[in-house]
């Protein structure tokens, strides 16, 4: 699934559900967001791959494109890493969100043709539900549908953006600060 298509259809399915739940703000919903985008990290030709090359192409060549950042286990790792860390700086909703984006893409992907093997690295088994190859109209219209539900839902109010706590773009550094020290050490060790 192209990148934008993943940015409208995690929205679409998340939003309603931080409306619900009392957590739908700008940076739910930026979080969202970004980890929607996170797992195509492994494809330097992705929208996020083309940003962080060097790193992407390095995953690709150690893992595959749809390889490690496409399953369960790298959700769990996402999840175990940004969290706590997250909720250190008092923006536990960020760190649930951005997992719950990883998850979602993951999830996108695996109604498309080539799948995802969600069990990496222990079966290389891929699940899928084929509905749609990447690129195909009925990708497009599957992201249509989810702008039309997104400015319908916000238009009828039946969600709501609420103001946010905490949002700054210090706080944003200190986020990222964090988990590139949490990161390190966890790969130094
Ligand atoms: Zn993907």
């Amino acid at each position: 699934m192209m990148y934008k298509n993943h940015l409208l259809v995690s929205n679409a399915v998340a939003i309603p559900i931080m409306g619900f739940t009392d957590s739908l703000t700008v940076s739910s919903v930026v979080a969202l967001s970004l980890g929607a985008l996170l797992p195509d990290i492994d494809e330097p030709e992705s929208f996020i791959g083309r940003r962080t090359r060097g790193l992407s192409d390095l995953l690709k060549i150690v893992f595959g494109h749809r390889g490690i950042t496409h399953s369960l286990v790298f959700i769990v790792f996402v999840g175990l890493l940004i969290i706590p860390t997250a909720s250190k700086i008092g923006f536990v909703s960020f760190g649930i969100w951005f997992t719950v984006g990883v998850f979602l893409h993951i999830f996108e992907d695996s109604f498309s043709n080539g799948g995802v093997n969600w069990l990496l690295p222990i079966s290389e088994k891929t699940y899928h539900l084929p509905i749609y190859s990447t690129g195909s109209l009925i990708e497009f219209m599957i992201g249509m549908v989810a702008l039309v539900w997104l400015v319908i839902g916000f238009k009828h109010q039946y969600f709501e953006l609420k103001h946010d706590e905490v949002i700054n773009i210090a706080t944003m550094k200190n986020l990222l600060v964090e988990v590139k020290n949490m990161l390190s050490k966890v790969l130094l060790e």
